[in-house]
């Protein structure tokens, strides 16, 4: 009886800290930051280190990394880019308000997410017609993307999803018309697949965006600028877009075994006018050399598809969980820390942050 007890006691320990968990936030030149060690424990980060301006979090599911004055964050290995960097405040590190509550708290607890899991796809695939896109000796990028969303398609169809293409041939659709296409859609997801191309030989990799929260600057920027202000059609769907980007991120670098340069913020106009939630892929160089050979083979091209797929079941499987979700949930569209101290449980729904999944491209090819 004496375990039981005691059992109880915790419970309403727990119970009495709910809506309660007390964030610390500092203002630091005009912008709300919340200590690491805060989010250490809120989300049940057992072991925190803090040396030279590296901060490392883990628990036995989860690894975060992160260092000072940089906007890149590590999930288990997988890249983010912060809206903000990191920054020390009297020898503590610190994240910005809203990347706590518009990347860590959706991306560690999807579940909480208030969405049901979708059962229409949207996938474009990017340029047309006399818009080429990237080229190389090998290809057009318009062809490639066809052909990747085309076998997509196939595998989805199969999996029993509804499937909806923004384009089915070699025909030019204007960026504002897939978006309002996908819009039209209930229930759905919009995935839009590029190729790169880069300034210089040497740019490599994937890399997912997904939009960007107002009031925060696109990845491939450092200032604010107004129009960042600008309130997008998009920005309802803030934690399902970063849930999703995640999602498809880790299945693409997992099975592909490319270089990984982050899940990445950008008001495209395909993301930015587009109420379901989206991403957009960039699946490699098309300016690298062993990108561009890689992306003219079709079992690559086939294996991206399948990573899509993977990704896409990997985010339904997440977010079923939410009926599951009661008090406390992020309203969307909410910018504020997460307002509740219910029993934190990272990486135990997401498939992907089991360490053994990812972390490392070699343990991923098996
Ligand atoms: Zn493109």
């Amino acid at each position: 009886m004496r375990g039981w007890s005691a059992f109880l006691a915790a419970v309403f320990l727990a119970a009495s800290h709910a809506g309660a968990f007390d964030w610390t936030v500092v203002n630091f030149e005009g912008r709300d930051y919340v200590p690491l060690q805060d989010v250490a424990r809120f989300y049940n980060f057992t072991q925190a280190d803090y040396a030279y301006d590296h901060l490392q979090l883990a628990n036995t599911v989860l690894r975060m990394q992160g260092s000072v004055n940089s906007r890149e964050l590590y999930l288990n290995g997988l890249k983010f880019i912060l809206s903000f960097p990191l920054i020390s405040i009297d020898n503590r590190p610190a994240i910005s308000r809203i990347d706590l509550s518009k990347l860590v708290e959706p991306v560690l607890r999807p579940a909480r997410i208030q969405t049901a899991p979708a059962r229409t796809i949207v996938l474009d695939a990017g340029h047309g017609g006399f818009d080429q896109g990237a080229r190389s000796v090998r290809g057009n990028e318009k062809d490639f993307t066809l052909d990747v969303v085309l076998r997509a398609r196939d595998l989805l169809q199969a999996a029993g999803y509804n499937v909806r293409l923004t384009r089915s041939a070699d025909v030019f659709i204007p960026l504002e018309l897939r978006a309002a296409f996908a819009s039209n859609q209930s229930n759905a997801l919009f995935i839009s697949v590029h190729f790169n191309s880069g300034m210089r030989g040497d740019a490599e990799g994937i890399e997912t965006y997904c939009l960007a929260p107002r009031g925060v600057p696109s990845s491939n920027d450092t200032n604010l600028t107004f129009s960042d202000f600008r309130p997008c059609l998009g920005n309802v769907r803030d934690a399902e877009n970063i849930a999703l980007a995640t999602a498809i991120h880790t299945a693409l670098i997992t099975r592909l075994g490319v270089g990984d340069r982050g899940i990445k913020r950008a008001r495209f106009v395909v993301l930015r006018d587009n109420t379901v939630p989206g991403v957009l892929i960039e699946g490699g160089f098309l300016t690298n050399a062993i990108d561009d050979v890689r992306i003219a083979n079709p079992a690559f091209r086939q294996n991206m598809a399948q990573a899509i797929v993977q990704g896409i079941e990997t985010y339904n499987r997440a977010v079923e969980r939410s009926g599951a979700a009661s008090a406390g949930t992020i309203a969307k569209g909410n910018t504020a820390p997460p307002a509740s101290a219910a029993a934190a449980t990272p990486g135990s729904i997401w498939t992907p942050f089991s360490n053994d999944v990812y972390a490392l491209p070699e343990a991923a090819a098996k």
